[in-house]
């Protein structure tokens, strides 16, 4: 076969040609970047050696592909490439580091209480979350620190819960709902001089923003291809090997590859593939963050002009420029998303799930139900442009203005009558 450059072939798509929808869902996933996809072609196709075989050229050039990855996604948040270890995604590497550290560091054995205590918070990733649900049922205490309404949690809340068992804090980076950045330097500052282990899920955060986890005091950090323009079931974990070397417990056995800590062949194609998007963040990160700050603030300088009783959840100025939630009073998060239809967009309405429990993230942060359901999620990438913000902002302001229409609440409101005090029938 020729050497092949599948990115320009024709897909085959059942809906390629039908219009799709603007994507503004890039905090759920990313499009994978074309630069990306070359480097991981060859992986596919010619060069499908295993990096565990030692005894010849496929298997060499395809541990050469995992070690280049392996400096790159190193450099991108300034570690030791001997300190990155493979995995599928975010929720492995938090697994890993949740589960790994606790099991590592447990104060008594299996089957006992008091095995230790482990701190995160409430609107955390459920890839956090549930990891430590189930470390509750084996015998550690976990706190989930309640975020303000702001949504940031600062060095001052988690150092009001360590207590003398504390051995783990796990901490996100930035929020994936609200993009709001927690103070993850000053935390991990306050876990070193405590000799606590500190992990962070920096899915929403590496590649976007600056990362050193040596300046930054990051014992564990997660992260994942599919947010930052790789390919989807391939992410990282950087494990600290120096001041102090933090140690993990296996979740897979078998080969023993990563340092035994996972094992499973490895993903070359995805790993390549996930080096390049390291590196392309490394490069591209500062100028794509400054022109997604000015769409951020158009959209939401923007929306509030054009629509009244609109709030942007988080932090105004601590959050990642490329995640924007608001809410819109007076209309019903359902009916928004079928107004904009057009644009593909994540809402605080549950509604794709099993639950109708809006976003818990929302409500954590005491974001009542009614905004909490008639909340957007727009996140931007590297391909957004100024006239799809213009459309947007369009698009939105047409489809709550045109169900404000219909709202008997939002009547009253304009009539002045304080929608809070009505007595509102139970059912
Ligand atoms: C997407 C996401 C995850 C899960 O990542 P996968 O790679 O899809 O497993 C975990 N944490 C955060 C903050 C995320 O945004």
């Amino acid at each position: 076969m020729e050497s092949p450059n599948f990115i320009h072939l024709q897909y085959n798509l059942s809906n390629m040609n039908k219009p799709r929808p603007l994507y503004l869902d890039n905090a759920a996933t990313t499009r994978c970047d074309p630069r990306v996809v070359e480097v991981m072609l060859p992986y596919l196709t010619e060069a499908y050696g295993n990096s565990g075989s030692r005894n010849h050229a496929f298997g060499w050039e395809a541990e050469e592909a995992v070690e280049k990855a392996r400096e790159q996604a190193a450099a991108l948040i300034c570690a030791n490439a001997k300190e990155i270890i493979f995995t599928s995604g975010a929720t492995e590497s938090n697994n890993l580091a949740i589960k790994g550290a606790a099991h590592m560091y447990a104060k008594n054995p299996e089957g006992q209480t008091g095995r230790g205590h482990i701190i995160t918070a409430l609107h955390e990733h459920k890839a956090v979350l549930d990891p430590c649900k189930r470390l509750q049922k084996e015998g550690f205490d976990v706190t989930y620190l309640q975020p303000p309404a702001d949504g940031v949690i600062t060095v001052d809340m988690v150092a009001k819960e360590i207590r003398p068992d504390t051995i783990l804090v796990s901490i996100m980076w930035a929020n994936n709902e609200i993009g709001t950045i927690n103070e993850v330097p000053a935390i991990g500052k306050l876990c070193h001089d405590k000799e606590i282990i500190f992990h962070s899920d920096g899915t929403q955060w590496v590649g976007k923003m600056p990362t050193d986890v040596e300046r930054d005091n990051i014992d564990l950090l997660s992260w994942s291809g599919h947010k930052m323009y790789g390919p989807k079931g391939v992410g990282a974990l950087y494990v600290r090997r120096r001041k102090p070397r933090v140690r993990l417990e296996a979740i897979f056995d078998g080969g023993g590859q990563e340092r035994g800590m996972r094992s499973g062949t490895l993903n070359i194609s995805g790993i390549a593939g996930f080096g390049k998007a390291c590196e392309l963040c490394q490069h591209e990160m500062q100028a794509e963050g400054e022109r997604l700050l000015k769409f951020r603030n158009r959209l939401e300088t923007e929306l509030a002009k054009a629509i009244e009783v609109t709030q942007v959840n988080g932090n105004a100025s601590k959050r990642v420029p490329n995640i924007t939630n608001i809410s819109f009073g007076f209309v019903e998060g359902e009916s928004l998303l079928m107004g904009i239809k057009d644009i593909a967009c994540s809402s605080g309405s549950a509604c794709t799930s099993a639950s109708l429990e809006p976003s818990y993230v929302l409500k954590s942060l005491g974001v009542g139900d009614e905004l909490a359901h008639s909340s957007l999620r727009l996140s931007m990438s590297r391909w957004t442009t100024e006239k799809e913000i213009d459309y947007t902002i369009a698009s939105i302001t047409k489809a709550v203005l045109h169900l404000r229409k219909m709202s008997p609440l939002y009547d009253l409101f304009k009539e002045g009558v304080d929608i809070s005090k009505i007595q509102w029938q139970t059912h």
